[in-house]
């Protein structure tokens, strides 16, 4: 079988870095979940689609080309950054980073049918060697026998500091404050939503990511494959 190790978490957790600086280690593919529904809520707001209408966002999602095209690596070999995400053959990376889009994201993640649209397409990328799946519900619903499983958390207050460098150094002006109040909004809509709520598997390791840097949290993540 093909190994799939899964980072699960909330929003600034730190998910994105350490899944595409571990996927870059061990030579695997990785999955950023998270961007299939934020393009799906996407492409659904471009066909003027209503995000509460089920079953026409889950058609939408079913019909979407999502396509991810990986960074090229620094010249020192280290991680290029987030994939850009090409939707319905438009290259949407910055709209998708936005927090109306993960507003938007968050909103379709809590219908029931869009998630069933959205599982072949996660499960077709565990392909050999290997997977780092990064989502909320990875080691949860989409890859139950992953291992080993991952669980990142970090305060709300640095979580929200570390989305609010991400915007800005994309140059999208946000405040500090309006960006934890949407952030804690979002947390606990996908805590709290009756299918694939935000929570850690059983089986997961937590690591509590404040305070740590990306490589020390990387590194922990690297010791829990067996050696
Ligand atoms: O990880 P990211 O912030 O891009 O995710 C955007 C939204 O998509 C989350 O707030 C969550 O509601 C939803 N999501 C999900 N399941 C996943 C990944 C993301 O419900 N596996």
């Amino acid at each position: 079988v093909v190994p799939v190790l899964t980072i699960d978490g909330p929003s600034g957790s730190g998910k994105g870095t350490i899944s595409r600086n571990v996927a870059l280690h061990l030579g695997w593919h990785y999955l950023d979940s998270g961007a299939l529904y934020r393009a799906t809520g996407l492409a659904a707001a471009w066909e003027s689609i209503d995000l509460s209408d089920e079953d026409a966002v889950a058609d939408c999602a079913r019909r979407a080309s999502i396509r991810f095209q990986p960074m090229p690596l620094t010249e020192s070999g280290a991680d290029g950054g987030e994939p850009r995400v090409i939707v319905n053959g438009v290259d949407a990376t910055d709209d998708l980073r936005t927090e109306t889009a993960g507003g938007a994201a968050s909103a379709i993640a809590a219908l029931p049918a869009v998630r069933a649209a959205l599982v072949d397409l996660q499960k077709s990328f565990r392909r050999l060697p290997g997977l780092v799946a990064d989502g909320r519900d990875m080691g949860t619903v989409i890859f139950p026998d992953a291992s080993p499983k991952v669980f990142l958390t970090a305060s709300a207050d640095e979580r929200a500091r570390r989305r609010y460098k991400q915007l800005k150094d994309k140059g999208v002006s946000v405040t500090l404050n309006g960006l934890l109040g949407e952030i804690l909004a979002r947390d606990e809509r996908d805590a709290n939503r009756a299918v694939a709520p935000l929570v850690p598997a059983a089986d997961a390791v937590v690591i509590d990511t404040t305070g740590l840097g990306i490589e020390a949290v990387v590194r922990r993540v690297l010791d829990l494959l067996p050696a």
